[in-house]
């Protein structure tokens, strides 16, 4: 199943230059979201077991807990300042369009765990980059950072030192 024709490109949101890419018609076709999930699991390096599956807020908390499900792997919210109710550890970081702080809690992953990162859209890496270092803090191992999409103009998988994957790319 091609998951591109479900993915919907928004000029100039959520500022003037940005071409957004809105994953809302993929999530609202039931077998667009089964087999996207499907797809991205494929992606996952068969080798190495996953201990946790994390899902960047928001929008990579729909497939990371489908990943996870399908993985059989706890599922780890990564959230914006000020979200998690407990302890945390905090990364500042450049968004394509703002600056922001990710913020993780402390026990969420213990030392030596494999970890996969995933989220929508890789865009410059920032945000990525920033979830990698706060798992690497923690004592975790990250096998993977994974995407719907990457947009390879920004450059973004140079930011991590970890194994990329996307299903598409533009
Ligand atoms: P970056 O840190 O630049 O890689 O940006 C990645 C984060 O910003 C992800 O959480 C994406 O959801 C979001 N993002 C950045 N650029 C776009 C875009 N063009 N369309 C949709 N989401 C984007």
């Amino acid at each position: 199943m091609n998951i591109q024709d479900y993915i919907r490109d928004i000029t100039d949101f959520p500022k003037p230059g940005i071409l957004f890419k809105d994953i809302t018609p993929l999530l609202a076709n039931p077998k667009a979201l089964i087999s996207c999930a499907d797809q991205l699991v494929e992606l996952c390096p068969e080798a190495t077991r996953i201990d946790k599956v994390i899902g960047i807020e928001a929008r990579g908390f729909i497939m990371g807990s489908m990943i996870a499900e399908r993985l059989k792997a706890g599922f780890i919210p990564v959230r914006k300042k000020g979200k998690l109710p407990y302890d945390v550890n905090s990364k500042s970081y450049n968004l394509e369009y703002g600056k922001d702080s990710l913020e993780i809690h402390v026990d969420a992953i213990k030392e030596g765990e494999y970890v996969l990162i995933h989220d929508d859209v890789l865009a410059t890496g920032g945000t990525a980059k920033a979830v990698c270092d706060l798992v690497e803090e923690l004592g975790g191992v990250v096998v993977q950072c994974n995407f719907i999409m990457e947009l390879g103009f920004l450059k973004g998988r140079e930011q991590l030192n970890t194994p990329v994957s996307a299903l598409l790319k533009y």
